[in-house]
């Protein structure tokens, strides 16, 4: 085994590319950084400003093939047949994190899990910033892990972690780790086989100790068949919302949170889940986690919970817009699979006229079905095929009804809706087939329904 690495290859040149570029130049190394595609005007910057090599629209194979490692964004499938060949080769490719973990002693808190990674990434670096630690948060959020360690380095960093970044980490060990849920999602990388996909997950365990950390959530089936099945070194503190715990998150009478941790119980985070900042059964998982967190750091109950009760989250989650002669508008466009909107009608409290819609990935809505027929009094279907919907859903709601804008979904919802009513975009589709992404689409409903 080679112990110094001369030849750095990375292959793509997004934010992760950029950010592995500039760590491992100042680690010594030669770095060129190719992509296939066109690099986007501020990367380029980036990589002129730091005199690193780079190519785009292709990859001179030769360069590549000479690698000692590669670093490949999570962006790129395993089995393109570039990857396929330097794996053949015994070139070994890794993921930017993998990369960045070599070179940094901090504390890495790693957040995974199919839905709720942003949020709860960013409320757990809300607990500990509040609480006066040196952290940063980064990953699939904001700046490249590498690029921190390379040029802003903390003593803690919370890292939102995809499957496709976890697929290329090996050696990479998180002191605290946590997994929100496992549900079907990206499948097309996984052979569609949720197995596969749940083992990606779970790399975010790997090379954990008796002194590391293990945050889950119970109530997900599928965690709890695979643990049953795994030897797990690290302490494990599990939460849930449908059993008491001695240890772990809970909920007491269903409205009081509590998060114990290595039975101190002075140090007993207790709130009402009405106190939360962020609403919603997903929500108070999410909570609970980053909870739980605070209290492994051992910071303050208090503090705690004052976090927890403050937290601003990001938009297009569940995201208040206005509301219009009493009809609530709600922005929930990152919700782009079936999970995250069933959670977003499971916390509707009022009627609700439901936009959904765009491209679908395979979804099977039956998990939908007594939610819709619960709460939706229509539905407007937002996508360019809207077939699989109106299959759906058509004989579940009175009406259901076709959208080819967000200015059209909002006009249609504010005749069908009432007042007292809720209108909801939650799309559990992605949204490339009207739109350039799901902040896009969230901005123009926003748009549409300040214009009302
Ligand atoms: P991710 O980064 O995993 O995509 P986000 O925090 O961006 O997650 O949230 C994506 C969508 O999932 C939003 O619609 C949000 O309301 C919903 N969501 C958030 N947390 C959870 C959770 N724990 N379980 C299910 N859905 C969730």
């Amino acid at each position: 085994m080679k112990t110094a690495k001369k030849n750095i290859v990375i292959l793509g040149g997004g934010e992760s590319g950029v950010g592995a570029a500039i760590l491992a130049q100042k680690q010594g190394f030669k770095v060129l950084v190719s992509d296939n595609g066109l690099l986007k005007d501020k990367y380029k910057t980036d990589l002129d400003a730091y005199e690193l090599e780079w190519e785009e629209n292709g990859h001179s194979l030769d360069r590549v093939f000479a690698a000692d490692e590669v670093i490949k964004s999570p962006g790129i499938p395993d089995t393109v047949a570039l990857i396929v060949e330097l794996r053949e080769k015994g070139i070994p490719v890794i993921s930017e994190i993998e990369f960045a973990g070599r070179y940094t002693q901090a504390t890495k808190i790693c957040i995974t899990g199919s839905n709720g990674k942003t949020t709860t990434a960013l409320m757990t670096y809300h607990v500990l910033q509040k609480a006066g630690l040196d952290v940063a948060v980064c990953g699939n959020v904001g700046e490249s892990f590498a690029k921190l360690v390379a040029e802003d380095p903390h003593e803690y960093y919370v890292i939102e972690l995809s499957s496709f970044q976890l697929d290329g980490m090996f050696d990479f060990k998180a002191e605290i780790a946590i997994l929100l849920n496992i549900t079907p999602d990206h499948l097309d990388r996984y052979d569609y086989n949720m197995d596969n996909y749940a083992e990606s997950k779970f790399r975010i365990i790997q090379n954990q100790t008796e002194e590391d950390y293990f945050i889950y959530c119970m109530d997900d089936e599928l965690i709890t068949s695979k643990i049953n099945n795994k030897q797990i070194r690290a302490k494990q503190f599990p939460f849930t919302l449908e059993q008491q715990l001695e240890e772990g998150g809970w909920l007491d009478n269903e409205q009081q949170i509590n998060i114990l941790i290595n039975n101190n119980k002075q140090q007993q985070t207790t709130m009402s889940i009405h106190d939360l900042a962020q609403q919603g059964k997903h929500n108070a998982y999410n909570s609970m986690a980053s909870g739980i967190t605070g209290s492994i750091l051992k910071i303050r109950k208090e503090l705690v919970r004052e976090s927890l009760s403050d937290f601003q989250n990001i938009e297009h989650r569940l995201e208040p817009v206005v509301s219009v002669h009493g009809i609530e508008f709600i922005n929930d466009s990152k919700a782009t699979n079936v999970n995250s909107t069933w959670y977003a009608l499971e916390s509707m409290d009022k009627p609700t006229i439901w936009i959904a819609g765009g491209v679908d990935k395979g979804n099977d809505y039956t998990m939908l079905h007594a939610l819709v027929k619960q709460k939706v009094k229509g539905i407007i279907c937002l996508g360019t095929d809207n077939a699989k919907l109106h299959e759906a859903f058509g004989d579940v709601v009175e009406g259901i009804y076709d959208a080819s804008s967000a200015l059209e979904a909002v006009a249609l919802s504010y005749r069908l809706a009432k007042k007292g009513y809720n209108v909801l975009l939650s799309p559990a589709c992605a949204s490339f087939d009207l739109f350039d992404n799901y902040e896009d689409r969230g901005n123009q409903f926003k748009k549409a329904v300040r214009g009302l």
